[in-house]
């Protein structure tokens, strides 16, 4: 069975590599800044005048937006959460300032459709999902997978559209036998969201590597039953690097990985 190596060092035998998405397969940050911003703009323009510079700096923490730097936290709700947990959050910011549950729960939708929207025109005009680059080296590194044998797929949190958009877009859904999105259940970072994309691949568990840009990722993979040293941290797709917990072995350039037997 082939052997997974980074930087020269074996770290196992795989017969299926799961990799995440946004982070890891894509340079996400730009994507979700320009969305992120788009929700604080949009929610700015529901509440009164008065609420806005509270509500604009309730948003930005929660959203974990870094104004002054221009950059998402990489661990924060915008870089790693779902749309509706995202979608709590906002209403919860709209409750700080006042607004009563249901009406910050409605405004919230109101404004995530909104933003949905203008992604979606900016998607059709070639500027956002369409584009969200891939991390540097990763169609030589999913070319050697591939001449080895080695099973890959994606589990993410985006949606199932999110996810055939950027494979389709970049071309590479031949390298992808599969995924597990925000839709399947449990999704992640619940460990049985990796035993059933191992079900649907048809690979063991502990044959397999994941690879992501957060420690939830990781906590999911050693939970679900990956080996530690197959559980890896991947930091190269944001301004910020990630604070990965320790033991995992981090990769900061798709190059540093090699296949050996
Ligand atoms: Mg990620």
């Amino acid at each position: 069975m082939p052997q997974l190596q980074l930087r020269g060092t074996g770290l196992g035998d795989v017969e299926a590599v799961l990799f995440d998405k946004d982070g890891t397969l894509s340079i996400s940050e730009p994507q979700l800044i320009t969305l992120a911003a788009a929700r604080v703009f949009l929610c700015l323009e529901q509440v009164e005048l008065a609420l806005r510079p509270a509500l604009r700096d309730l948003l930005e923490r929660a959203y974990g937006i870094n104004a002054a730097s221009d950059a998402i936290h990489p661990a924060g709700i915008t870089a790693v959460a779902s749309r509706d947990h995202n979608l709590i959050a906002t209403a919860t910011a709209l409750a700080q300032v006042g607004l009563g549950w249901p009406e910050a729960l409605a405004l919230s939708e109101q404004v995530f459709a909104q933003a949905d929207q203008a992604d979606a025109r900016r998607a059709a005009a070639g500027e956002m999902r369409g584009t969200s680059a891939t991390t540097e080296g990763l169609l030589p590194w999913l070319e050697q997978l591939r001449a080895a044998g080695i099973t890959c797929a994606v589990i993410s949190n985006d949606d199932i559209a999110g996810i055939e958009h950027f494979l389709a877009s970049h071309a590479l859904e031949p390298y992808f036998a599969g995924f597990w999105s925000a839709e399947h259940r449990p999704r992640k970072p619940d460990p049985a969201a990796v035993h059933g994309l191992c079900a649907q691949l048809g690979v063991a568990v502990a044959r397999c590597a994941l690879i992501g840009d957060a420690n939830s990722d990781l906590r999911m993979a050693v939970a679900a039953g990956i080996p530690h040293q197959l559980s890896l941290g991947y930091t190269a797709a944001w301004s910020t690097t990630p604070a990965l917990a320790e033991p995992h072995p981090r990769i900061h350039h798709w190059s540093e990985l090699s296949i050996g037997e």
